[in-house]
């Protein structure tokens, strides 16, 4: 589904990622690990076509698009729930969705989608009319899960997921996304800084550091290595 060879890209005169490998299979669960300021967000973000690469291959459905726009990319099947959510609090959680949906033609296959987002988080539900700057913490990465699941996307990237939740919320988010991965086929390309949750839900593992892409494999082995154990685990 999606393939990134020897990525490049940074900001004026720095660069951050050095050359950054990996693939993401189609219907896989993926974690991305590192510690602050790895690069994550960079890689999400150049992923995307927020941040330009600098060299590198992006092949995502069979396509190059590392040139490409965000909007292609978008319209290709790419969705991003960004780091901080970057929901906007005057709109109420409907238009917050139906912005998810920019790129979309058709109100019937647009209201029905709305309808699928909230059986998967139905606590949006009762908030639908509402701003979403009056959203828990909880509540704003559903909806921001949902505003990009609007665009209906074949791969999800969630940038730092638990970011402020309680870890009864992250659980509970946790659950639907891998539901939609099983029941649904979504790919998901999951960042996450809790890598003892994100090592239990994914079937493919990276580790960033630094840039560059350090360690990769099955879940189950990474979280065996002690590499991991001592930098990500707490040693336990
Ligand atoms: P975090 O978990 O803290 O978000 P991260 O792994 O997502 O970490 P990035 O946000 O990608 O890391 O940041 C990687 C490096 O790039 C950091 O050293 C950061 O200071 C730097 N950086 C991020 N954004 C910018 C920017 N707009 N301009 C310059 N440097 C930046």
């Amino acid at each position: 589904m999606l393939q990134v060879e020897g990525l490049r890209a940074g900001y004026g005169p720095l660069e951050i990622l050095h050359g950054v490998s990996l693939e993401v299979p189609a219907g896989s669960l993926v974690a991305l690990l590192g510690a602050n300021g790895a690069g994550k967000t960079t890689l999400m973000r150049t992923l995307l076509g927020l941040l330009p690469a600098r060299s590198g291959r992006i092949l995502f459905a069979g396509q190059e698009v590392e040139r490409a726009s965000v909007e292609r990319r978008v319209r290709l099947g790419l969705g991003l729930v960004p780091e901080g959510r970057e929901l906007f609090p005057s709109l109420s959680v409907r238009e917050n969705l139906l912005m998810g949906a920019f790129t979309r033609r058709g109100r019937a296959a647009i209201e029905a989608d709305i309808e699928r987002v909230l059986t998967c988080f139905p606590r949006l539900k009762e908030r639908l009319a509402l701003p979403a700057a009056s959203l828990s913490g909880g509540e704003s990465q559903m909806l921001a899960i949902g505003r990009a699941l609007m665009s209906r996307p074949r791969l999800l990237l969630i940038d730092e997921l638990s970011q402020g939740l309680a870890p009864a919320i992250v659980e509970s988010v946790l659950a639907v996304l891998v539901r939609l991965n099983r029941d649904e086929g979504l790919t998901i390309l999951l960042v996450e800084q809790n890598a003892r949750k994100a090592l239990k839900v994914a079937s493919l593992a990276y580790v960033l550091q630094s840039g560059s892409i350090v360690l990769q494999g099955r879940p189950d082995d990474l979280a065996a290595s002690p590499a991991i154990q001592h930098l990500y685990l707490g040693g336990e």
